[in-house]
């Protein structure tokens, strides 16, 4: 964006996570010099910086986990911990400026859309007015605590993984934790180790692939320094192995689905030799329709003589700990909340108010849906990153946000060179996207009979039921035919996303 006669939005980014981090470097990149950063917390890192549990990692290989212009040589395990990618984050926003850009422990209350501009209220008390906002509020920030009677009355120390308690010290304590999703399976795995006893209560079991983890020696850190060619070699090769072991096989299915599952079986079948226990962690819907757990350790923190894994449900929660259906009671000193988030929240409990006072609860009322999961009908000028169906099974998100950047980036260029007045894509066209995306769940292994976060409220997956190549293929450039016509040049339609495909 050279050319002089094109405008210079103000641009207000809400989040400083691994999304925000990343609109930031790109606005700069295009030219935008205008941009506002606010970032709830006290700095950046989103769910890196939030979630500090024992045993957190992420279950994407760590050379594929960054962003694509800047590889990181310093992972020292395949599969990063939370402390290595916050550091990752922090360094590459102080590298960018971006965190000086930040203002901190400043959220946004309210968002109000009036006359082509959006109006501000931060909870510092302060406003802003601004062109365009962006929303890099990501998915999973929003802790889901579970409704289980009694739940207050536990006199224990009680917290939620993303709100760790690191001033509680599990050592020799009878430990409780409700969940077996992937992060009570890293939880899991660590917190065995020292817990005096350790009571898992699952409600489903998981099916579970393991992946080993490794270590990266010095001289294997060595040789990636200043060689970000080998680092993009390491980030494609991975992003191919998952795309076709996994991303394919979940939402495609046919034979790598049939080989996904039969590596799965056989490792639980190999790993728990106890049948009783086996039959308990076996689940009873189809491999990847909950998220797959990647973990090389948790079927033995489980098998660890300290672990019990407790599945008659949950019927109260008292004082002493956790009584279970039939009358059992499980006295605990500390009990653990892996109970997930609640992911159709995205941006709220913001005040977000669109075109002619449309109301996002409102907008959403009947279901939580976008245009391309970014775009919102009624919201001209705001894009919600990570939003609606932007998951693409087990897949890495930061290649996600990337995608999304480029494409947001495309849509405010056509505002600037006026091609586009304000950019809002229509309802109609959030409609037939929105088709076209169930048109492809059927053959996804998400339909296949369980209950998981993937699921809105009317029990349909919110992701991308097709290829990750289709993806980035149908993102690479907008199509302003499905935005409102109030712009100044003819446009051409052009072929629809099923044809193209
Ligand atoms: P989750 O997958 O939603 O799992 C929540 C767990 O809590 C489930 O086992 C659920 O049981 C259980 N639960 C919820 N309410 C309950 C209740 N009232 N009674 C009993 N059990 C209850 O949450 P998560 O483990 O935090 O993971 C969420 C997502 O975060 C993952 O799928 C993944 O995308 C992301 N994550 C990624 C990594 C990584 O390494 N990249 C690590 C951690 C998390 P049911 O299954 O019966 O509902």
């Amino acid at each position: 964006m050279r050319n002089s006669s094109v405008k210079n939005p103000s641009v207000v980014v809400i989040g400083a996570g691994m999304t925000g981090i990343l609109i930031a470097i790109k606005l700069r990149e295009a030219g935008i010099s205008d941009v506002t950063i606010l970032e709830k917390a006290d700095k950046v890192g989103g769910t890196w910086r939030e979630n500090t549990y024992p045993g957190v990692a992420c279950d994407i290989p760590a050379h594929m986990y960054t962003y694509a212009f800047q590889g990181n040589p310093e992972w020292r395990h395949r599969f990063a911990h939370g402390d290595e990618i916050q550091a990752y984050f922090e360094k590459i926003s102080a590298d960018y400026g971006v965190t000086s850009q930040v203002r901190f422990n400043e959220s946004v209350d309210a968002c109000h859309y009036r006359d082509g501009k959006w109006y501000l209220t931060t909870s510092r008390g302060n406003d802003l007015v601004a062109d365009f906002v962006i929303a890099a509020t990501g998915i999973l920030h929003h802790p889901a605590y579970p409704d289980i009677p009694g739940l207050d009355s536990f006199a224990g120390a009680m917290f939620h993984t993303a709100r760790w308690d690191h001033a509680v010290d599990l050592r020799g304590k009878r430990v409780g934790i409700i969940g077996t999703g992937s992060t009570a399976a890293q939880v899991i795995s660590e917190i065995s180790k020292t817990a005096g006893s350790l009571t898992i209560f699952q409600r489903t079991p998981q099916w579970i692939l393991d992946v080993a983890d490794k270590d990266y020696s010095e001289k294997e850190q060595a040789r990636l320094r200043g060689n970000q060619g080998l680092m993009d070699k390491l980030r494609k090769r991975y992003a191919w192995l998952i795309r076709n072991t996994f991303t394919e096989a979940v939402s495609a299915g046919g034979w790598r689905h049939a080989l996904l599952s039969w590596r799965v079986k056989r490792y639980l079948r190999r790993s728990v030799k106890d049948p009783a226990l086996r039959a308990k962690l076996t689940p009873d819907y189809k491999v990847g329709c909950k998220r797959l757990i990647v973990s090389s350790t948790f079927y033995q923190a489980v098998q660890r003589p300290n672990v019990r894994l407790e599945t008659a449900g949950i019927e109260r929660i008292s004082e002493q700990g956790v009584i279970t259906r039939g009358g059992t009671r499980h006295e605990l000193d500390v009990l653990i909340l892996a109970t997930g988030f609640h992911p159709f929240n995205f941006m709220r409990p913001m005040d977000l108010t669109g075109r002619d006072g449309l109301s996002i609860d409102t907008a959403w009322s009947r279901k939580v849906q976008a245009y391309r999961s970014v775009c919102l009908p009624g919201f001209p000028n705001f894009f919600l990153m990570l939003g609606p169906n932007s998951p693409v099974g087990n897949y890495s998100v930061i290649a996600m946000s990337e995608v999304q950047g480029d494409y947001v980036l495309k849509l405010i260029d056509r505002w600037r060179t006026g091609q586009l007045q304000s950019v809002e894509a229509t309802e109609e066209a959030k409609v037939r996207f929105n088709d076209y995306l169930k048109q492809g769940m059927g053959t996804t292994a998400w339909v296949g009979g369980c209950q998981s976060w993937y699921l809105d409220a009317d029990g349909e997956p919110a992701l991308w039921p097709y290829s990750w190549n289709r993806w980035v293929r149908e993102m690479a450039e907008p199509d302003l035919a499905d935005f409102r016509r109030d712009t100044p040049v003819e446009i051409e339609p052009r072929q629809p996303a099923e044809k193209a495909a």
